[in-house]
């Protein structure tokens, strides 16, 4: 569900940060519906719904409300802001009359993000994803760009979503990126990468991961 706090605007769930309940925007079906059509506008298939992309991801706002609200009567470009200021991932940017998604892209598209400063980025993994990986490097299979996690934390969380006891991957990001791999910053929790060879890669052994607090095992 998504809401609106007078003070600090858009949120997800029954209450702001700061406790105030605010005003009902979208509830949890609608919030869904809409994500899944604003992702494959942003990401996947522009095309099939008579959006133009530029090279660099970005859209036109006005028409892609134009056209989620021919789809769904209620949904308008407020509706639109609103997902995109609640997003707990931050998938989506808006630029005056623009939007784009930050990640996540199937369509092919030049992203121009920051270079990414951090030496060490992480990707969280089963055992089985882990071995391919450090004998054939790591990769998306179907996107460009490969995502990685700021801490080591923030990797174990995305892949206790895929397996129960991941593998924490660590790549030197560092050493990659002066051999040419190219790396963006997308925001705080997140890097993408292109291809990044098994021989910048090493498993952390199981005893020195950092868990977040949250999942003591
Ligand atoms: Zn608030």
């Amino acid at each position: 569900m998504i809401r609106l706090c007078s003070q600090h605007g858009f949120f997800r769930g029954e209450s702001c940060e700061c406790g105030t309940v605010g005003q009902f925007v979208l509830d949890e079906t609608k919030t869904e519906q809409l994500g899944r059509l604003v992702a494959g506008a942003l990401r996947h298939f522009p095309e099939d719904l008579g959006l133009s992309m530029d090279s660099y991801g970005w859209i036109d706002l006005n028409k892609l409300s134009e056209i989620v609200n021919r789809r769904h009567p209620w949904a308008n470009k407020r509706t639109i802001i609103a997902l995109v200021q609640s997003d707990p991932k931050k998938r989506y940017e808006i630029d005056n009359t623009k939007i784009r998604a930050r990640y996540g892209h199937s369509v092919d598209i030049e992203l121009d993000h920051p270079e990414n400063k951090l030496p060490k980025l992480y990707y969280g993994a089963s055992e089985e994803e882990a071995d391919r990986i450090l004998e054939i490097g790591l990769m998306s299979v179907s996107q460009h760009f490969v995502h990685l996690s700021t801490t080591q934390e923030k990797a174990w969380q995305v892949a206790t979503f895929r397996t129960s006891n991941p593998k924490i991957i660590q790549a030197d990001a560092a050493e990659a990126q002066r051999e040419g791999v190219k790396m963006m910053t997308v925001n705080e929790d997140i890097v993408i990468s292109e291809k990044i060879p098994a021989k910048f890669l090493k498993i952390i052994p199981a005893k020195d991961i950092l868990r977040p607090k949250s999942h003591p095992n």
